[in-house]
């Protein structure tokens, strides 16, 4: 890293469609480099034409590859050969990473690369093992389900972490036997570029994985509109799933999978053995990615008798952050990714304090940035749940903290009018904490700990407008299957 050299990565400003770069496109965007505000040239923006022709090649490798009539253990065989490419190919992939997004090199290397090709293994191993059911429905008649792709399915896909949330879309798809038409994000549009690559190199017939690039009103729209896309898979905000959710209704009820914007609680009981450990808890799910995470841990509830201890642990961790380039060995604060959505963060920041919030720590940018947008982690008290940075996600390296008495006004703190993404918990009485995980409306809900690692088997997905449907797990494979009933009639025919 001592070494490193940004403007010495590749960045391809193509589609890719039937397993060749494609040019080309209804116009270009200015995408930037989050760490330095580099521009990364004009990235193209497919407009319907060029969707068209993604979804076509999709539809035409899907019908005449093979690839759904295969074996299912072939598919896993190419799968894990995939699995396999993107592990041996972490020199390029995670600098890929870094300099196109806020993932820090150090983090990509260590974990966004080999997580991506563990979700594909363990997507791999679903092939052969979820299948259809026979049931004997009267001695005269048999019945069975049988379950088979989709066809194309359309991903949408955040900047966040580029390419893991990408693996978790396309690789159940792919296993299940389906073709996929993947639109990245206009912010981190290339690492998925060389994902694809991998997975032709792999095996994967040509034109089961295509990428579009374009933003979502002209990309994403065209591709959810498009009447060859049989299901869309989406993880974005709350606002851009309704949309998606009301396009998909439109043209052909297309069933639709939503992973959304969450507003999540941390709460912590004055029993915790170990005030220390939990403070280091509570700001990693607040400042990891600097907060641009779906589940941060955004609201800090803290019972009142260690409310002052944990905020100053918290300060003091805070305090030692140090920002820098996503290649900075020594940085340990990633860049928020651009400058409008820093200005947003601090919009509603400002807005809580007008509210009658107080700024604890941080509540500004970082003065002399290295051209990119870095923000200073920030605590906010004195906060109501009515104010703004309690209400709206951030998507920031900003927590509210309120403060409880006992467990009922914890569980009514912790529940969110619209968002129910995740939640955390922590305290010695494990009676409390279960029955905190039993009230707390939300899709995940963590015990003394906050975060994923490599729980594949356990799925993720929200609750009200955090979203519906899962990624991971065996739900992830199952919603990529449609079931068919077949009816039998075996009677003598009498
Ligand atoms: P976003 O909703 O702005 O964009 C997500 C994707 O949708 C992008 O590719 C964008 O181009 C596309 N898009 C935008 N408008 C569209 C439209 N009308 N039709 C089709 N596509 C459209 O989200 P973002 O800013 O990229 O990511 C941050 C958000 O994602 C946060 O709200 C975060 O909570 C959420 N997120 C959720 C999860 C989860 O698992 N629940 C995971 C990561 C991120």
């Amino acid at each position: 890293m001592e070494n490193f050299d940004p403007d010495r990565i590749v960045l391809r400003n193509a589609h890719f469609i039937g397993g060749h770069y494609v040019e080309g496109g209804a116009a270009t965007l200015d995408t930037r480099r989050p760490s330095d505000g580099v521009s990364c040239g004009g990235l193209p923006v497919a407009g319907p034409d060029i969707v068209d022709q993604a979804v076509q090649d999709a539809w035409r490798a899907f019908k005449t590859s093979g690839w759904a009539s295969r074996a299912p253990r072939e598919r896993a065989r190419v799968l894990r050969r995939w699995a396999d490419l993107v592990e041996a190919d972490l020199a390029t992939l995670a600098p890929l990473e870094a300099v196109s997004s806020t993932r820090p090199l150090r983090d990509a290397s260590a974990w966004d690369v080999p997580f991506t090709a563990e979700g594909i293994r363990f997507f791999a191993e679903w092939a052969d093992k979820a299948g259809g059911a026979v049931a004997a429905t009267g001695t005269g008649h048999l019945g069975m389900t049988i379950t088979e792709p989709y066809g194309v399915i359309g991903a949408i896909i955040p900047w966040n972490f580029p390419l893991v949330t990408t693996s978790w879309k396309i690789a159940p798809a792919l296993a299940a036997g389906n073709a996929v038409v993947v639109k990245p994000s206009e912010m981190t549009p290339y690492s998925t570029l060389r994902l694809a690559e991998l997975a032709i190199e792999a095996g994967l017939p040509k034109g089961l994985f295509n990428v579009v690039q374009g933003d979502g009103r002209t990309t994403g729209a065209a591709l959810c509109r498009h009447p060859r896309i049989a299901k869309v898979t989406f993880t974005g905000s709350t606002a851009t799933g309704a949309a998606i959710m009301t396009a998909c209704a439109e043209n052909g009820t297309k069933p639709v999978t939503l992973e959304l914007g969450g507003k999540s609680p941390q709460v912590v009981f004055a029993d915790v053995p170990d005030l220390d450990r939990t403070a280091r808890t509570v700001a990693r799910a607040i400042t990891l990615n600097a907060g641009q995470v779906c589940n941060a841990g955004s609201r800090l509830i803290v019972q009142r008798a260690i409310g002052e201890r944990i905020i100053d642990r918290l300060s003091a961790i805070f305090s030692e952050l140090r920002p820098g380039t996503t290649w900075d060995p020594d940085a340990t604060l990633a860049p928020i990714i651009s400058l409008p959505q820093m200005e947003r963060i601090h919009g509603i920041v400002q807005r809580t304090v007008a509210q009658g919030g107080a700024i604890v720590t941080g509540g500004r940018a970082f003065e002399a940035g290295p051209g990119g947008a870095y923000y200073r982690p920030t605590i906010l008290t004195g906060v109501q749940s009515r104010m703004d940075a309690v209400q709206r996600e951030i998507f920031g390296p900003v927590i509210t903290v309120q403060l409880f008495d006992d467990e009922e006004e914890a569980l009514a703190l912790a529940d969110h009018p619209e968002y129910g993404l995740a939640a955390g918990v922590h305290t010695a009485d494990i009676g409390c904490a279960l029955r905190m995980a039993r009230s707390i409306e939300a899709g995940t809900v963590w015990i003394n700990r906050y975060g994923r690692t490599s729980d594949f088997v356990i799925p993720t997905g929200g609750y009200k407008r955090s979203g519906f449907g899962k990624d991971l797990g065996r739900d992830a494979y199952e919603a990529c299957l449609r079931v068919k009933s077949v009816l039998i009639d075996i009677s003598k025919g009498e």
